[in-house]
């Protein structure tokens, strides 16, 4: 079976989060199952082509969309087995930003993603493709003009956060190529805007979404963000698959980033991740618990009820430090919370190498999300022994299940979405690390369960069979 992966970010090229994981490890999962997977990306022009022998291909055309003319290269890599095109265009990739500064966007998202999305139908029309796989809102577009050029792959198009849609004003449908007999709202117009998130939705022949837990609650309102009615129209071919992470990226006993290795027959090595890093941090006292959180500063992963609990935190016998970047507001009042506690500490900014020293450094995850697609810090963490806390919701709620619980994996799920209820848990997690031998053996547990990106490609080696065949793709796990 041979497939086209079409990701706006891939790691190790481009990551703003989880998106960038999954795109780079399920190509490269799906090859060893078998498929022949070549994945689609742009290339940005902060990637160093050098450092991954990108080379340019004989591959350049001139796109023609809405009236204007758009030349376009591919270049193409190996990286560890998989096939990888790179879209260059300037509009699309001369950019400092993935999607623009943070806490913003590029007023001219959709011309870009227009660009790549036309791009990989032109891709798919001469590569012979059994099957295109689009991520996100950025490529859902190539859904829509993919039926429309007649092209015969089936398509697959996974939501990876319906929060983020694609939303443009109708002035865009001209310049982005798009028929404005589409604007409807049984296809893409969405309250007199144009939405992209609805063209993958519903010109898609299977819709997925990264946890079972996420693809009921995305059908409710509370989840749905505008378009759970819209979804719930689509049911029938939609399907929660848990996502997963590559072991070896993210492997304790030989992570390139780590000042010592371990395993879980041996936590010497985490005790002396941890002590660089309260030395680094300048954090007193190594016996506290040291509690982590790395991700965006976004309402989405809980910042209001963390800045809500700053000070009940500061209070608590652990030291806290928080890795990540995004809205000034929350910046500022980690900032202030820091310069005031003894016992918190920041680092504002995108930093891949620290955020591997934290996962194998800390004793307890923080991941209070307000809603949360899937997640994968927390599966990170437990393959590095740190126990997750988090707010029951979407894939952490399938992936987090309560200490003595005997699912896999085990960690501190909150079912009180608000401050109280984050701190009550990172409370309860404080009197497990309290008792050394109950904290390794709940570490040993969560090293030992699978949250590898092998068990996911398996359950997308099955749907793409199922659409080959044609035999409905309705047997999802809703
Ligand atoms: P998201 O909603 O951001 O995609 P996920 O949990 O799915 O959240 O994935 C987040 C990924 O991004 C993880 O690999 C996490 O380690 C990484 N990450 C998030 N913020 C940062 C940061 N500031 N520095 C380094 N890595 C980060």
């Amino acid at each position: 079976m041979t497939i086209l992966f079409a990701s706006a970010e891939l790691f190790p090229f481009s990551k703003s989060g989880g998106l960038a994981d999954m795109a780079s490890a399920l190509p490269r999962a799906l090859n060893r199952k078998g498929q022949e997977v070549t994945a689609v990306t742009p290339l940005y022009a902060f990637i160093d082509k050098k450092k991954y022998n990108i080379l340019k291909t004989e591959e350049s055309f001139r796109l023609k969309i809405g009236q204007m003319v758009h030349d376009v290269e591919i270049h193409r890599c190996e990286y560890e087995g998989v096939e990888i095109l790179f879209v260059y265009n300037e509009i699309l990739c001369n950019r400092q930003h993935l999607y623009g500064p943070p806490g913003g966007g590029y007023p001219d998202n959709d011309l870009r993603f227009a660009i790549f999305c036309h791009v990989v139908v032109e891709l798919l029309r001469c590569g012979n493709y059994d099957l295109c796989h689009l991520n996100d809102w950025h490529t859902a577009l190539a859904a829509l003009l993919a039926k429309e050029t007649g092209v015969e792959s089936r398509v697959v198009y996974t939501i990876h956060n319906l929060a983020y849609q694609g939303i443009f004003p109708p002035s865009s449908l001209e310049r982005c190529g798009i028929d404005a007999r589409h604007f409807t709202p049984e296809e893409i117009e969405f309250y007199g805007q144009v939405n992209w998130m609805k063209a993958g939705i519903g010109f898609a022949d299977a819709v997925t979404t990264v946890s079972p837990t996420y693809a009921r609650e995305i059908l409710m309102p509370e989840f749905g963000c505008g378009l759970d009615g819209y979804l719930r129209r689509h049911s029938a071919k939609l399907r929660g698959i848990l996502n997963g992470i590559d072991p070896t990226l993210y492997d304790p006993g030989s992570d390139p980033s780590l000042p010592a290795h371990f395993d879980a027959e041996n936590f010497a090595g985490k005790a002396e991740c941890k002590a660089a890093l309260c030395r680094d941090f300048e954090l007193d006292d190594l016996a506290r618990p040291l509690v982590v959180f790395i991700g965006r500063f976004v309402a989405q992963k809980g910042m209001e009820w963390i800045i809500e609990a700053l000070d009940a935190l500061a209070a608590l016998p652990a030291n806290f430090i928080f890795l990540g970047e995004g809205e000034e507001r929350y910046h500022a009042a980690l900032e202030a919370a820091a310069g005031r506690t003894a016992n918190l500490r920041c680092f504002f900014g995108y930093d891949e190498a620290l955020s591997h020293r934290l996962y194998a450094g800390a004793d307890l995850l923080l991941m209070p999300s307000r809603f949360e697609p899937c997640g994968l810090n927390q599966m990170i963490a437990m393959r590095y022994g740190t126990i997750p806390v988090v707010h029951a919701v979407g894939g952490l709620r399938d992936t987090v299940h309560p200490a003595g619980s005997g699912r896999c994996g085990e960690g501190f799920p909150f079912e009180d979405g608000n401050a109280c209820g984050l701190v009550a848990a990172i409370e309860k997690a404080l009197t497990l690390t309290a008792d050394p031998q109950k904290l390794e053996a709940l570490r040993r547990f969560d090293m030992g369960c699978d949250f590898s990106i092998g068990r996911c490609a398996e359950e997308y080696r099955q749907l793409y069979g199922e659409l080959l065949s044609g035999s409905p793709s309705s047997k999802g796990e809703l």
